[in-house]
């Protein structure tokens, strides 16, 4: 294929078998992408530096995160080191990607004590129990609210020491964030602000969590690297499995809430629900958070009994509030908001580890289906999912 015609957020969202050893597997995600992953290099840099945080700062804070890592996860750092090798770029550049929440969250807190100068994902999740879906299987998703522009795809991994799993990543980033995997846990995340982040930056980065996550064979240890350790900022994430079991974590950087479906269903976006340990920030930003989640419990439970797929497909493409909507689009009256969008709408079938995913926002973007363990380097199956 050309370059042109694989070049951002044109066709359906792409996906890259990656196999071998950590460093084989950097490699191949390194050649395919190496433009995408350029391209999202300078849009972070440019975000660091309308924050208030220089190129210089940026990369000394991606040297000291180069040993952080290697420490942390081995596997994940030489997997960095080939995406570097293969896409003609620094170790330093790709740190930068992969550490680039709490490279982010840091310069925000370098820029000013006030929420106003940070903007994370936002993005609306949720998990479906397999006792309240129409064909009795579990189901975990979200639209991921982002950067327009940034190039993403979905990586099928293949791992030597660990679950095989599905998982859209942004391009250069090792460690996916929507994703299942072959055991049947799957995994959502979001943004979430809350008063201590980026104060500590130099912990283990979130990123190299997600494929810990993914790489679990059991529900408790997808848990256990999320918070057994402290953290530089805050996020949120759901960890379901196909049982139906499923737990929501708030995260911030000390502290952390569980929360557990409610009549078989959860819904998330980008405030804190159990504010008793956390000051919960990000709706002060934007208070769009606190419509989006009561929203998506209703239009997927007001109507029928059941839940099917199609019916989430449809709750994701919600145009209430637009264009702070579930279905996100750009807001043109607000700068800041301007730059948030649907950059992907993700349904993940737990039960058959399957993976829907869109390559913008779902109302103007089909879904194409990904396959744990299918042995296609590019996306298959058919367009819009197999129970429409
Ligand atoms: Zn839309």
């Amino acid at each position: 294929m050309s370059k042109q015609a694989r070049s951002s957020k044109d066709g359906p969202i792409r996906g890259l078998k990656l196999t071998g050893s950590p460093r084989e597997r950097g490699l191949t995600h390194g050649e395919e992408f190496a433009d995408e992953i350029e391209r999202n290099l300078e849009i972070y840099l440019d975000v660091f530096e309308h924050k208030g945080s220089d190129e210089e700062t940026v990369y000394e804070q991606a040297e000291q995160f180069v040993p952080l890592i290697e420490d942390e996860n081995e596997a994940y750092a030489e997997e960095m080191r080939g995406v570097a090798e293969g896409s003609g770029l620094s170790i330093e550049d790709v740190t930068i990607l992969n550490a680039r929440y709490e490279v982010m969250y840091s310069a925000f807190k370098q820029a000013a004590d006030e929420i106003n100068e940070g903007l994370p994902d936002a993005c609306t999740a949720f998990g479906v129990r397999n006792s309240l879906s129409d064909d009795g299987h579990t189901y975990v998703g979200q639209n991921w609210d982002w950067m327009p522009g940034l190039e993403t795809f979905v990586m099928d991994v293949e791992l030597e020491d660990g679950a095989d799993h599905v998982v859209m990543t942004e391009a250069g980033i090792v460690g996916g964030k929507i994703g299942v995997n072959e055991a049947g846990l799957a995994m959502t995340l979001n943004g979430l602000v809350t008063e201590h982040d980026g104060e500590e930056p130099f912990r283990k980065p979130y990123h190299v969590r997600f494929r810990e996550v993914l790489a679990s064979e059991r529900m408790d240890a997808a848990i256990e690297s999320l918070i057994a350790r402290d953290r530089a900022c805050s996020a949120n994430v759901i960890v379901g499995h196909e049982s139906g079991e499923m737990i929501d974590l708030e995260l911030s950087p000390e502290t952390a809430n569980y929360l557990y479906p409610d009549d078989g269903l959860l819904v998330h976006t980008n405030h804190v629900e159990d504010s008793s340990s956390m000051n919960s920030e990000f709706e002060r930003l934007i208070p769009d958070t606190l419509c989006r989640a009561p929203r998506l419990r209703r239009l997927l439970t007001e109507d029928a009994d059941k839940i099917g797929e199609g019916d989430i497909k449809e709750a994701l493409r919600d145009h209430f509030d637009h264009p702070n909507s579930i279905c996100r689009h750009p807001n043109e009256d607000d700068p800041e908001l301007d730059r948030l969008e649907t950059g992907g709408s993700f349904v993940m079938d737990l039960t058959e580890k399957r993976l829907l995913g869109t390559n913008g926002p779902p109302c103007e973007h089909e879904y194409v289906e990904f396959q744990v363990g299918s042995s296609s380097s590019q996306p298959q199956g058919a367009v819009d999912g197999r129970h429409p």
